[in-house]
């Protein structure tokens, strides 16, 4: 129904008027890749990671949890080698005072100017690619001088030398002081007092969720790439023998996860990293397709001893095990999950415009039902003979067990399409035969099918519509 070409605007607005996303600080004008989410955004959010928790630490029992401090001593950064290495090469334009990715540059160029299959356009690629492999920066800046690449906004050709930028924020007066980029350095440096804590042997993993900040000189497409952003990530740490078993391991599990949602098999995909991050000997993002395509939505890499290593070097103490007679620095593998695209994943999956058979048209969020930021609304058909204070009533008894709407401030059908847009679940109407019979109307979302169910069933089906141990469970046969 909604062309492919407005349905990124489409979702932006929906998720912004019926309180999914807010751009932030909106009355000044907002801030560039920083949002807010709203009543039924952070609901969802809170699901998507109660999903994420217990399949980490409630599932595999030797999985624990941490929530560790966004600012932590500066060494930590130097040893991780986000203070060297976390970097992004940069141009600025001098008259504009813009900054941009000199291959972005490179590339768009080539594109717009050559035919497909020009010879010109893939010497010039490959030269871009060569030099970026050897860092000579000075060939990229002649490529862009020798085709004369203007800035889009100002069209001069007024360029600055190109320069790598470390994307970590630095917090003025504070000496060495950063926003971590990454929460995986909090885990990295608790690992001993896990460790010991809680008596655990490897294998065994620690699990996180938090935020991380990035300064993304091109953060774009809305909640995708942010500055401030949320990650759910665990560190596996392992037998350096049993590096592939569990990064396989690792693969699959996580790619289940995803596969339990039902936002179909089609929009997953596997890509194996032939450039790796500094950190990472091993990697594999899972790929989601995006309304703009298929991107990351999940990284899983083996880390080797990387961090552990390097923080006892860094902080001199010692940061290895001694079991089974051997005296050694674990390996890990990591899964890193950003929250915010598996819920602009989830919101892009779902929302849909349906014609219906009157002719009138329905939008609504197919989330899965697990997840959906309210699990049933309850509704009095008509304001009188007492009908919205049974409805009331029930609202009450049940609301302690699941998170409910009441709603009597319009006609039913609006009720519904409201309901529908932010899309819960289970709709259930009390009407005048629930004063005779004790039962209510229970409409289904999807299908919008009706049915007549007695009043003391309502917390029951609920629970067993959208609780989170269905796909729990589900998820657990492969554990
Ligand atoms: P990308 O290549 O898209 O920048 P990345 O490889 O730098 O991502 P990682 O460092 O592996 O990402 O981070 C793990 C996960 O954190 C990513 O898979 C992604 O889901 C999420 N993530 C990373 N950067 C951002 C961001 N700026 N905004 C929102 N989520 C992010």
């Amino acid at each position: 129904m909604i062309e492919n070409n407005r349905f990124f605007d489409f979702l932006v607005s929906h998720a912004k008027n019926y309180g999914f996303i807010f751009p932030s600080s909106e009355i000044y004008g907002g801030i560039n890749a920083v949002y807010d989410y709203g009543q039924y955004g952070v609901e969802l959010k809170n699901n998507i990671k109660k999903y994420w928790w217990k399949s980490m630490t409630q599932l595999h029992e030797n999985i624990i949890g941490i929530d560790s401090s966004i600012l932590m001593h500066s060494d930590i950064w130097k040893a991780s080698g986000h203070v060297n290495k976390f970097n992004e090469l940069l141009i600025d334009n001098k008259d504009s005072k813009k900054r941009y990715k000199p291959d972005f540059l490179i590339k768009e160029y080539v594109e717009r100017k050559f035919t497909k299959n020009s010879k010109k356009k893939k010497e010039i690629l490959f030269r871009l690619s060569k030099s970026l492999e050897k860092k000579d920066f000075l060939d990229i800046k002649t490529i862009i001088e020798e085709l004369n690449i203007l800035d889009p906004i100002c069209k001069t050709n007024n360029w600055t030398k190109i320069r790598y930028f470390n994307m970590m924020f630095k917090i003025e007066n504070e000496k060495d002081l950063y926003l971590r980029p990454e929460t995986a350095q909090g885990i990295f440096s608790n690992f001993h007092n896990v460790k010991k804590s809680n008596r655990m042997k490897i294998p065994f993993g620690i699990a996180q969720i938090g935020k991380s900040f990035r300064n993304e000189f091109f953060a774009r497409k809305f909640i995708f790439r942010m500055r401030e952003f949320e990650q759910m990530e665990m560190q596996f740490f392992i037998l350096p023998e049993e590096e592939n078993k569990w990064y396989e391991y690792w693969k699959k599990i996580r790619l289940k996860w995803h596969l339990m949602l039902n936002l179909g098999i089609k929009k997953y995909k596997l890509y194996q990293h032939k450039h790796l991050a500094h950190y990472a000997s091993a990697g594999t993002d899972i790929e989601f397709n995006f309304p703009f395509g298929f991107k990351e939505i999940e990284g899983i890499h083996s880390r080797k001893d990387f961090d552990l290593k390097n923080h006892e070097l860094f902080s001199g103490k010692k940061l290895r095990v001694y079991e089974t007679k051997k005296n050694y620095i674990p390996y890990v593998i990591e899964t890193s999950l950003g929250l915010d695209r598996i819920f602009l994943a989830i919101l892009a999956s779902s929302l849909k415009e349906e014609k219906l058979e009157n002719g009138s048209v329905r939008t609504v969020l197919k989330i899965p039902y697990c997840l959906s930021p309210i699990k049933a609304a309850i509704f009095p058909l008509v304001k009188k003979k007492g009908i919205p204070e049974i409805a009331k009533k029930i609202f009450n008894d049940i609301k302690i067990n699941h998170r409910l709407i009441y709603d009597q401030k319009e006609s039913i059908g609006k009720l519904y399409r409201r309901q529908d847009a932010i899309g819960t679940p289970l709709c259930f109407t009390v009407d005048y035969k629930t004063i005779e019979t004790d039962t209510v109307t229970v409409r289904y979302r999807d299908t919008m099918e009706q049915k007549r169910i007695h009043v003391k069933e309502i917390s029951k089906i609920i629970e067993q519509k959208t609780g989170l141990i269905n796909i729990l469970k589900k998820l657990s046969r492969f554990i």
